[in-house]
C-alpha cells in the first residue's frame, strides 16, 4: 500500500511486479505465510550520507549520497551508482528494487542494490568530478566490499568516475579489491563491460526477432539517449546490419535519415562531454529538435517510422502518446535498454496490442551480468579475452530470454515477457529467501 507519494517511481516499479506475480503467490501459499512480499519491498539497509566537496572557486558544496542494499538472498548486493540532479531516495529505491529481479534473471550469484547522489556532473571540471568522487567514497567505503556490496556505473558514472572512486577506496582501505565494476580494462576491468548493456539489449532483440523468423538486417531503429547504453546498442545494431536513425540527450533529439554517425556521437559524448546539438556542425542535413519543441505529453525521438524502438536514456521517457505514435508508424518491437523507460500506460498499450515488448529488467541485464564476470575475473586474478566475455554475454542473454518466455508460457501469456521476467526473477529470489529463513 502506497504510504509515501514522494516515492512515485518506487511504487510504480513495485506495483508492476506485484501485479504480475499474483498467480505465483496463489500457487505457493508459503510465499505469503513467510512474508516474502513484505520483506521484499523493504530494503535490507539504506544508507544516506552527506557528500561535501570544494568546487573550483573554493566554495564548499554539499550533495546527498545514497546506497540502498536491497536484497542479498542470491549474493552480494550489486547495482550501479547514478549521479544526476534528479536522484532522490525514491529513484534509488525503484532502481534497487528492479535490480533484485534483473540480477536473479542473469542466473549469477548477485543480490540487488543501487546508489548515487543528486550531483550534476554537467559543466563540472575534471578536478571537481574527482573531488566529488573522493568525498563520496570517504563514506561509501565502509559499507562495501568484494563479498558484501559491489557498485558499478549508471547515469553520470562511467569509467572516469569509477577510476576516481576506486582510487580513493584503495587509498582508504589499502587493498586492491574487486570492489567496483566498470573499471578501466588497464587495471582490473573486464573486456566488454563498457559495451555490455547496449550489446546485451541488441542480443535480446535478436532472440525476439528470431522467434518471428526475422533478423536485424535492414531494420530501422529509433534509439533514445546518447550515453553508454545508447552508444553501444547503436554499435551492435550497425554490426548486425540494422540502421539507427535517432538518438537524444536531455536537451534534444537528433534524427538522421542516412543513419546516425556513431563515431561523431562518441566524440561529442565520450570525449568532449558536449551537447548532442553539436552533431549539426558536421551534419547539417540531420534534423535536431530541442526539448522545448517536443510534442505535448511525449518525446520527439519516438515520432519517426521504425521497426524497433530502443529506449536507452532514463525512466518514463516513453509515454502512452509516444507508444501510440510508434504503433501508428509501424514499430513492432520495443526493447528497453534503460530502466523503466516506458510509462505503465505505454507498457499496457504494447501488451494489449500484442506488440513484442522486452522489459528492461531482462533486456538490459547484460551490463550487470558482465559486471559479475568482472568480479569473477578479479577474484580468480584472471583476464579473459574480448571474445570469451562477449560469448558468455550472448549465452546469458539467450538464457534470460528463454527463462522469461518459459515463465510467460507457463502462466498462459506466451507473448507477455514482462510477466515472464517478473515471475522468473521473483521465484529465484523468493525461493532463496525461504531457504534462508526469516531474516
Ligand atoms: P549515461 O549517463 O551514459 O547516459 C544517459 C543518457 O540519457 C544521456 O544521453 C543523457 O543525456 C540521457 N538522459 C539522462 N537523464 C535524462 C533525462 N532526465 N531526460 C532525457 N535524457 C536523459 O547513462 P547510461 O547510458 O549508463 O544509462 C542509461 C539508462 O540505462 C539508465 O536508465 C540506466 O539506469 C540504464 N542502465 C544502464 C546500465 C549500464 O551498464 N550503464 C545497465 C542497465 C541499465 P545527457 O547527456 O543530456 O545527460
Amino acid at each position: 500500500k502506497q504510504t509515501s507519494p514522494a516515492q512515485s517511481e518506487f511504487y510504480q516499479a513495485v506495483e508492476e511486479v506485484l501485479e504480475s506475480i499474483e498467480p505465483v503467490i496463489s500457487e505457493r501459499p508459503k510465499y505469503r505465510e513467510q512474508g516474502i512480499i513484505e520483506r521484499l519491498v523493504e530494503p535490507e539497509r539504506q544508507i544516506m550520507f552527506r557528500v561535501p566537496w570544494v568546487d573550483d572557486n573554493g566554495q564548499v558544496q554539499v550533495n546527498k549520497g545514497y546506497r540502498i542494499e536491497f536484497n542479498s538472498a542470491l549474493g552480494p548486493y550489486k547495482g550501479g551508482l547514478r549521479f544526476h540532479p534528479s536522484v532522490n531516495a525514491g529513484i534509488i529505491k525503484f532502481l534497487g528494487f528492479e535490480q533484485i529481479f534483473k540480477n536473479a534473471l542473469t542466473g549469477l550469484p548477485i543480490g540487488g542494490g543501487k546508489g548515487g547522489a543528486n550531483f550534476d556532473p554537467k559543466g563540472k571540471s575534471d578536478g571537481e568530478i574527482m573531488r566529488f568522487c573522493q568525498s563520496f567514497m570517504n563514506e561509501l567505503h565502509r559499507h562495501i566490499g568484494p563479498n558484501t556490496d559491489v557498485p558499478a556505473g549508471d547515469i553520470g558514472v562511467g569509467t572516469r568516475e569509477i577510476g576516481y572512486l576506486f582510487g580513493q577506496y584503495k587509498r582508504l582501505v589499502n587493498r586492491f579489491d574487486g570492489v567496483l565494476t566498470g573499471k578501466s580494462a588497464l587495471w582490473g576491468g573486464s573486456h566488454v563491460r563498457k559495451e555490455a548493456t547496449g550489446y546485451g539489449a541488441v542480443y535480446f532483440a535478436q532472440c525476439l526477432l528470431g522467434d518471428n523468423n526475422e533478423s536485424m538486417n535492414d531494420k530501422r531503429c529509433l534509439v533514445s539517449g546518447s550515453g553508454n547504453v545508447a552508444i553501444y546498442a547503436m554499435e551492435k545494431l550497425y554490426e548486425l546490419g540494422a540502421k539507427p536513425v535517432s538518438c537524444s540527450d536531455s536537451s534534444g533529439t537528433i534524427y538522421h535519415e542516412a543513419g546516425i554517425d556513431l563515431d561523431l556521437v562518441k566524440r561529442i559524448k565520450e570525449e568532449n562531454h558536449d551537447r548532442l546539438e553539436a552533431y549539426l556542425e558536421t551534419h547539417s542535413n540531420a534534423h535536431y529538435t530541442a526539448r522545448e519543441d517536443y510534442p505535448e505529453d511525449g518525446h520527439q525521438v519516438w515520432r519517426y517510422e521504425a521497426d524497433i524502438a530502443f529506449p536507452c536514456a532514463t525512466q518514463n521517457e516513453l509515454t502512452e502518446k509516444d507508444a501510440q505514435a510508434l504503433l501508428e508508424n509501424g514499430c513492432r518491437y520495443i526493447v528497453e535498454g534503460a530502466n523503466m523507460p516506458c510509462t505503465q500506460n505505454a507498457v499496457d498499450l504494447f501488451i494489449e496490442s500484442n506488440t513484442a515488448y522486452a522489459p528492461g529488467k531482462a533486456a538490459n541485464a547484460g551490463g550487470v551480468a558482465t559486471s559479475q564476470l568482472e568480479m569473477a575475473q578479479n577474484a580468480s586474478m584472471q583476464k579473459w579475452s574480448f571474445e570469451e566475455v562477449d560469448d558468455k554475454l550472448q549465452r546469458i542473454m539467450r538464457s534470460i530470454y528463454r527463462d522469461c518466455k518459459r515463465a510467460a508460457e507457463e502462466f498462459d501469456h506466451p507473448s507477455n515477457l514482462a510477466l515472464g521476467a517478473n515471475i522468473a526473477g521473483f521465484r529465484k529470489v523468493a525461493d532463496a529467501m525461504l531457504q534462508q529463513g526469516v531474516v
